[in-house]
């Protein structure tokens, strides 16, 4: 037998190299191993029907919270993998210095799904985040100590991506700029790029955005006023454009707060559409309004973005933004990360962190994934027959979110 796997009669849509045909997929060894318009089924010990189906690369999530059980914000990455086309889940700084050899050692080595990390710049952690609780980890600036934080980096560099700092109001405290300039300085020494959160200020995204580098990551980009990209007029601000041309990655980073459909709209009627979506998925916003990056992607297409485009910054983006390039494409000789996705019809509404609606007529949704060439297929995909998936928990959310949005912290 020549392959491991075939995924067969899909359109393959790989955004990094511009194809989009039907092409049938052959996996050996945990690797990509063929892309064929016709390659026959006898060739394969397992075959997955793929017509009807979009076969693109495993989906990355770049922000996401899954230290289960190590942090009260945490969900199972593997339970979320398969439902959502996630094939690697960046976590987002939920563990520090301080805490981060649990979360390899029982999170991390243990997932069926790939994880990689950020290391917060606060030793702690994400530690005091829940529906009542709201510590921020950054708000005692003992905690951020940029040695601890690349000494953890250099230990752990087989999974590490970067440093994530949460600065705000709620993160921080009064804490103001100073996460942001111990971070970039555990960065800088570390070689890796920064992801920085922002809340409500101080301090704003004024302060934050001139001090990213190329390559630097501004997650939350479309949050809501206070701190939105974009003037009541709905014009763009223009650190968002200067930003842009220095070349900050703007991540949706969704969440619980931090996602707006009219700020959406207007940056994406500028040109100004996210370099990544990503859905900052944590306990309590995995049962909406973030759910999980499928559904966020879906959101931005209801938005208007091109569907190669939302894949694009799902897939190929992500893995630019953590230097991993095998990841993220669908090349012969590429790790074997593969999503299997439809679009499916019917009537979705979509709701965002501020309580605001969308209806849509589709919505992504995953058959399964393939991870390092295993097959692994979504046990709830038909469960999806109904259009109230996102109704039914869309208004219920309406409600939470709004009232949360105002009390609480996270992204
Ligand atoms: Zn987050």
């Amino acid at each position: 037998m020549q392959f491991d796997l075939l995924l067969k009669g899909g359109r393959l849509i790989d955004p990094a190299s511009g194809l989009d045909a039907q092409r049938d997929l052959a996996i050996a060894d945990g690797r990509i191993a063929a892309i064929d318009a016709d390659i026959p089924f006898d060739r394969a010990a397992r075959v997955v029907d793929a017509t009807g189906s979009i076969v693109a690369p495993g989906l990355i999530d770049l922000h996401s919270h899954v230290y289960w059980g190590g942090t009260s914000l945490g969900v199972d990455a593997d339970r979320l993998a398969a439902k959502s086309g996630t094939t690697t889940f960046i976590d987002a700084g939920s563990a520090g210095a301080g805490n981060f050899l649990g979360f390899r050692r029982h999170v991390i080595e243990r997932s069926k799904v790939r994880i990689l990390a950020y290391v917060n710049i606060s030793f702690a952690g994400i530690f005091g985040f829940s529906q009542t609780v709201a510590v921020g980890e950054c708000s005692d600036l003992r905690l951020c100590e940029p040695r601890e934080t690349v000494a953890a980096m250099r230990e752990h560099a087989d999974v590490v991506v970067g440093v994530k700092v949460r600065s705000g109001r709620h993160a921080g405290g009064s804490s103001g700029i100073a996460p942001v300039d111990l971070a970039l300085e555990a960065a800088d020494q570390a070689g890796l790029p920064l992801m920085a959160h922002i809340d409500e200020p101080p301090p704003g995204r004024s302060e934050v955005l001139p001090r990213l580098r190329k390559g630097d990551i501004l997650t939350h980009c479309f949050r809501p006023f206070p701190n939105a990209p974009i003037f009541a007029s709905g014009a763009v601000r223009p650190d968002m454009r200067l930003a842009r041309e220095r070349g900050v990655i703007f991540d949706i980073g969704h969440g619980m707060g931090s996602f707006d459909f009219e700020v959406a709209r207007a940056m994406l009627s500028e040109g100004l559409a996210p370099d990544v979506i990503s859905s900052d998925v944590h306990l309590y916003c995995v049962d909406g309004p973030a759910f999980d990056i499928l559904v966020c992607m879906s959101k931005l297409l209801a938005l208007g973005m091109p569907l190669v485009e939302v894949l694009r910054a799902a897939t190929q983006r992500p893995a630019e933004a953590i230097g991993r390039t095998d990841l993220g494409a669908l090349a012969v000789g590429a790790v074997g990360d593969i999503a299997v996705l439809r679009l499916r019809p019917g009537r979705f509404t979509f709701v965002d962190a501020v309580g605001a609606s969308l209806v849509a007529e589709q919505s992504l949704v995953s058959d399964g994934i393939v991870v390092g060439g295993t097959w692994w297929p979504n046990e709830a995909a038909n469960d999806f027959g109904d259009t109230e998936r996102f109704e039914a928990h869309g208004h219920e959310t309406h409600v939470e979110v709004a009232a949360r949005h105002f009390g609480h912290s996270h992204g």
